[in-house]
């Protein structure tokens, strides 16, 4: 923000001419200050949940949020696990637009705690997926829909997916068209997403298949895509997707290691990179590729204005 405001000063000072002392009209010098790319923005605010407890993260989400003109609701919940205790956690949710039901979009923004007692920095599990939501919501707000937009950005998914399940409880599921989940989304052009998530969300498969063909998105589907904040929605019936990127070397080993059975030509004991880095402190801010990150969550607003036309 404080870039452009330089740049627009900067414009300013450009058109407005100064009277010199001797009456002449003169313009000022004109200063040239390169603004910062989209993906350098984009890494400034993945930047703020680097290296935070959850509760720092939550504060600089919201900040974040608010930076951008956009108004969160902070909803505050028990939570927990057998391990933790009994544990309070925050949902931070953005509400645009209205209509009878609701589109509901998910990231979690919680990091995992490691096993030494330290944070992850959580960025490509899972700041990159919360930026890409915000950039959907930035696209998405005064966009004439027929749904309510819901963003449900979720605390505790590490726990258990204790959040998506406390913001479910307080909510009529009945109102939900469907739900877009995001999870591990820092780089990469591939659109990875899960194909077991019931057959009430086949419509939502169609929805995001036609997407990526028109868009020539690589989409690549998993008939098994590990779990995150979706598998709530779908055990409660709910139609949802779960999605994540990766380059697309990432994105097939993934594929194998989940889909590939024991034949599946990875070398043995190989792990796919992702998995190395997240849940570890490697989950730094430098896997991030802002450009990316940008493009996914217009990926996410366009596929939120397909589900608002598509019948289930
Ligand atoms: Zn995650």
């Amino acid at each position: 923000m404080l870039f452009r405001s330089l740049v627009a000063a900067a414009a300013l000072l450009t058109a407005a001419p100064v009277v010199a002392q001797d009456g002449a009209q003169r313009a000022l010098p004109v200063v040239v200050i390169p603004g910062p790319s989209e993906g350098q923005l984009i890494r400034g605010a993945a930047s703020v949940f680097a290296g935070k407890t959850n509760e720092e993260r939550r504060d600089a989400l919201v900040r974040l949020l608010r930076v951008y003109g956009l108004d969160p609701a902070v909803q505050t919940f028990e939570g927990g696990n057998s391990r933790t205790g009994p544990m309070a956690g925050s949902n931070v949710v953005v509400t645009l637009g209205d209509g009878p039901r609701d589109i509901v979009l998910t990231a979690h923004y919680d990091a995992v705690k490691l096993r030494d007692g330290s944070m992850s920095q959580g960025i490509v599990d899972n700041a990159g997926s919360v930026v890409a939501m915000i950039e959907a919501m930035k696209a998405l707000k005064g966009q004439p829909t027929s749904h309510r937009l819901i963003f449900v950005l979720t605390d505790q998914e590490e726990l258990g997916l204790i959040g998506a399940k406390a913001w479910l409880d307080a909510h009529d599921k009945s109102r939900i068209h469907a739900v877009i989940n995001a999870d591990v989304a820092a780089y990469g052009r591939t659109v990875m997403y899960g194909e077991n998530n019931g057959a009430q969300s086949g419509f939502v498969l169609t929805a995001l298949r036609s997407q990526c063909a028109e868009q020539g998105v690589n989409c690549v589907a998993f008939p098994v895509y590990p779990p995150s904040d979706d598998r709530v929605f779908s055990v409660a019936g709910v139609p949802v997707v779960s999605l994540g990127t990766q380059d697309a070397v990432g994105a097939h080993q993934m594929w194998l290691a989940f889909n590939g059975g024991e034949d599946n030509g990875l070398k043995e004991g190989f792990v796919p990179p992702v998995f190395q880095r997240i849940h570890s402190p490697e989950d730094k801010l430098s896997y991030l590729n802002g450009e990316d990150v940008a493009r996914f969550g217009r990926f996410i607003a366009d596929l939120t204005l397909r589900l608002d036309r598509a019948a289930p």
